[in-house]
């Protein structure tokens, strides 16, 4: 087969900046993105399929892939890169609006792997977060500084509401740093591989919802005391406040950038029990 950029240019493929079209090229990654997704056999959806080069290397440890892609302008150049990939499928549309329990209706149990515009990646997680069922885990490519935000520890200047709802349904590492100079055309940002593997009853709430509302309370205001953010939040007078914050074992002036995940469940189901919370 060609190289990736012979095969865009004899189809006249002009890059689109506004679906962040930033294609790699080299095999040695693509072969180490497939090994750090841990793809051996099993069902991969891929977001974001590009010039395919990544749903090629995918196609060749999976047993089945099945690649979304915004741009159908990539149609023909997919057609040619994927030729004999007969285990891959390519779904022309936005996943932002794709029925992802049909989805996992059809899949059963698969990984997700996906190399997307960074303003679609965070979207696209909280999606993966908060409604999948069937998933096992997430593998993306972000933006270097949003890699270190899904992995960031309590206390920490990165930590924030995205790393708290990661942390609630799996653990985040990132596998490897992946350089601008990768990706034709070449991006002002680098980039680093995040791998999420979703854990079943990791932190066990008796409110997903509740949880959200607290991690979404305690990052409201970063400089002010999660007492304070409580009373505002959920209106409760100081006194109430408090004696939530006791009873899931939380200091009074504790800012909410240094709770742990661990402490936003406890608080969530603590105000869950008084009625606070649904
Ligand atoms: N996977 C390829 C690779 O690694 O070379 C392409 C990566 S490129 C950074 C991101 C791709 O995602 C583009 O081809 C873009 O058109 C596509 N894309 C952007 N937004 C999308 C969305 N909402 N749904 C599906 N695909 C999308």
């Amino acid at each position: 087969m060609d190289d990736i950029r012979t095969i865009l240019a004899r189809h006249g493929f002009s890059f689109k900046k506004k679906f962040g079209q930033n294609f790699l090229t080299d095999a040695n990654l693509l072969g180490a993105i497939v090994r750090d997704a841990g793809v051996d056999g099993g069902t991969v959806l891929e977001i974001g399929a590009g010039a395919g080069a990544l749903t090629r290397a995918l196609s060749g440890a999976a047993a089945r892939v099945l690649a979304y892609e915004i741009d159908s302008s990539l149609r023909p150049v997919l057609a040619e890169t994927l030729s004999g990939c007969e285990n891959v499928e390519v779904v022309f549309g936005d996943f932002l609006r794709a029925d992802l329990a049909a989805l996992e209706g059809e899949l059963g149990e698969y990984r997700v792997v996906a190399n997307l515009p960074y303003y679609v990646t965070t979207p696209v997680l909280m999606r993966f977060l908060e409604e999948a069922e069937r998933c096992a885990g997430l593998t993306v490519m972000v933006q270097e500084e949003v890699a270190l935000r899904f992995t960031a520890q309590p206390g920490t200047p990165d930590y924030g509401a995205v790393t708290a709802a990661i942390a609630l349904k799996g653990e985040a590492r990132i596998t490897r740093r992946v350089p601008r100079t990768m990706f034709t055309p070449r991006p002002n940002v680098d980039s680093a591989i995040v791998r999420i593997d979703f854990e079943r009853g990791r932190l066990p709430v008796v409110s997903e919802a509740a949880y959200r509302a607290v991690v979404r309370c305690a990052f409201a205001g970063r400089r002010k005391t999660l007492e304070n953010n409580l009373m505002n939040a959920f209106r409760l007078p100081r006194e109430r406040a408090r004696e939530v914050l006791s009873e899931a074992g939380i200091a009074d002036m504790v800012r909410g950038e240094t709770l742990s995940p661990a402490g936003f469940a406890r608080l969530a189901d603590v105000l869950t029990a008084r009625h606070v919370l649904t």
